[in-house]
C-alpha cells in the first residue's frame, strides 16, 4: 500500500473524506476499497449502518481508527458542516433512488435529489472543499432515437441514442409523468454544482452511474426490507428467483440498460478520489457499453445463472408480462435505453469496466442465494397469522 502513485506519477497522500450515504449499496463498496487498499479516512455518514457494520466491528479490524460512523440524516442535522470542514473530500451519495418513489413519493423524492444537497454544495463551496457528486445516466432521460418512427432506419444511429456528457440533451416527459422527478432534481443539483465551479470556484466532478450491480444492491422485499417494498430490478428479479416465483416484466420488458458489475465501477471512483487534477470540473459517465440487454434479456439470463448456482431447476413459466401501472402504479414512465460513451473517463483517467454480464450474475447471485435462500425457506415455511 505504501509508496501508491497517481496517474501522472505523483505520491498519493492519505486525506480525510466526508462520505454521505456511505451505509448504501455504493457507500459500502467504496468504503471496503478504501479500507481494504488505501490509507485514506472516512467520516461516514448515514442514518443507517447495516451494510457497512462489518467494517466498523470489531475494533480489532487492521483499519479500525481510520472509518468513523456518524448517525445523522442530512435534512436536519447542524453537524454537517463541521464533519464537511474536517474532510479534504466530500462524496455525496444521499439520495432516495428507486424509480418506484419517484412517481409515488414525488416529492420526497425531490428534496431529497435538490434541496438536501444544497447544503452539502454551499458548504463544500463556502469552505474550500472538494466535491464528488452522484447523479444519475437518467439525467439523460429518453434517447432522441426514441422519438424517431419505429421503423426510421436512423434508430440504427449512434448518434440518436449514445450518451454523451457533453453533447446529449435531457429530454424528460411531460410534469404528469411524475417518473421524471428524480431526473430532474438529479439535473437541477448538477447545473447548480456547475454554476458554483464557474461562480465560485468549486471544485467538483460529477458521476452519473449508469445502473451499477452487484451484492448488498437495495434490499430483498420481506427479508431485510419491508414486504410491499419494490426495490430496483436486480432485487425485484432476486425475489422472484428465490421464492420461485415468475419474474414481473413491466410493460413487456423492452426497456434497454447496460449493467456494469460495482467493483468495476468502485475503481472509476477510486482513480477520481486519487486524481483530482484530472477528475475536477468533469462529469463522467461510468457504465459498461458492451453489456447491454433487454430487461426481457436480463431475465432469462438471470433465470438460468440462478439455476446454475442454487442447482435448481428453472421454473417452467420464467416470467410473466405486468403493465407499468399496476406495477408502480400512475406517473410511471421508462427510459428506452443507456448506452454510455466513455470517451472523457477514458480520457481522463483510461479506466474501463472489466466484467461481462453473465460473470458479474453469477458472482452476484451466488451472493443473494447465499445471504437469502434460507430466510427466504423459513419466512415462506411460517404459517401465516389468522
Ligand atoms: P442507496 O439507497 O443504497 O444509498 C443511498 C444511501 O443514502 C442510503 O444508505 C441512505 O440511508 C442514505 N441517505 C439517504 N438520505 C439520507 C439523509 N437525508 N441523510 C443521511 N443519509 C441519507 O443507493 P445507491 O445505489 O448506493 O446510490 C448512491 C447514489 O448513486 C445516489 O445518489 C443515486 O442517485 C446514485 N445512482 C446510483 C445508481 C446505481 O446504479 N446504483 C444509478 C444511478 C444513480
Ligand atoms: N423492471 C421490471 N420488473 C421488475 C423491476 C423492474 O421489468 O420487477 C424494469 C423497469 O420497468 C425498468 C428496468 O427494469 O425498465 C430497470 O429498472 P430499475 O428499477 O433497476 O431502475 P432504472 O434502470 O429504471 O433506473
Amino acid at each position: 500500500m505504501a509508496g501508491r502513485l497517481d496517474l501522472d506519477g505523483n505520491p498519493i497522500k492519505p486525506i480525510t473524506i466526508c462520505m454521505i450515504g456511505a451505509g448504501g449499496f455504493i457507500g459500502s463498496h467504496l468504503c471496503e476499497k478504501l479500507m481494504s487498499e488505501t490509507e485514506h479516512k472516512v467520516l461516514a455518514v448515514d442514518v443507517y449502518n447495516d451494510k457497512i457494520r462489518h467494517l466498523l466491528e470489531p475494533a480489532s479490524l487492521p483499519w479500525a481508527g481510520r472509518i468513523q460512523f456518524h448517525r445523522l440524516n442530512i435534512k436536519n442535522d447542524s453537524r454537517l458542516e463541521g464533519l464537511i470542514k474536517m474532510a479534504d473530500l466530500t462524496i455525496n451519495l444521499a439520495a432516495i433512488c428507486t424509480p418506484a418513489d419517484y412517481n409515488t413519493r414525488p416529492l420526497d423524492t425531490i428534496y431529497s435529489n435538490f434541496i438536501d444537497a444544497l447544503p452539502v454544495v454551499k458548504y463544500c463551496s463556502e469552505n474550500g472543499k472538494r466535491l464528488i457528486h452522484f447523479s444519475t445516466c437518467e439525467v439523460y432521460g429518453k434517447t432522441i432515437g426514441s422519438y424517431l418512427p419505429k421503423d426510421s432506419p436512423l434508430r440504427q444511429d449512434p448518434a440518436y441514442y449514445v450518451l454523451k456528457e457533453d453533447t446529449s440533451p435531457c429530454i424528460f416527459g411531460s410534469i404528469e409523468k411524475q417518473r421524471w422527478s428524480y431526473a430532474c432534481a438529479k439535473q437541477l443539483i448538477e447545473r447548480l454544482i456547475y454554476a458554483e465551479g464557474a461562480e465560485n470556484g468549486l471544485e467538483f466532478t460529477i458521476v452519473r452511474p449508469f445502473n451499477w450491480i452487484g451484492p448488498r444492491m437495495d434490499f430483498i422485499p420481506g427479508i431485510d426490507g419491508p414486504s410491499e417494498g419494490v426495490p430496483r430490478v436486480l432485487a425485484c428479479f432476486s425475489n422472484n428467483l428465490l421464492r420461485c416465483e415468475p419474474l414481473k416484466l413491466v410493460d413487456g420488458g423492452q426497456s434497454q440498460r447496460t449493467f456494469i458489475y460495482i467493483k468495476d465501477a468502485i475503481e472509476a471512483v477510486h482513480l477520481m478520489i486519487e486524481n483530482p487534477t484530472r477528475a475536477n470540473g468533469q462529469i463522467f459517465n461510468v457504465g459498461n457499453p458492451n453489456n447491454e440487454v433487454t430487461v426481457r434479456q436480463l431475465a432469462e439470463m438471470m433465470t438460468q445463472v440462478y439455476s446454475k448456482v442454487s442447482g435448481e431447476p428453472p421454473l417452467e413459466v420464467p416470467t410473466i408480462d405486468v403493465s407499468s401501472k399496476e406495477f408502480y402504479g400512475e406517473g410511471y414512465d421508462d427510459s428506452d435505453k443507456r448506452i454510455p460513451d466513455m470517451t472523457i473517463i477514458n480520457r481522463q483517467l483510461g479506466w474501463n469496466p472489466k466484467t461481462s454480464l453473465w460473470d458479474l450474475l453469477d458472482s452476484t447471485l451466488t451472493y443473494q442465494h447465499s445471504t437469502y435462500a434460507e430466510a427466504i425457506k423459513k419466512a415462506i415455511s411460517k404459517p401465516v397469522a389468522s
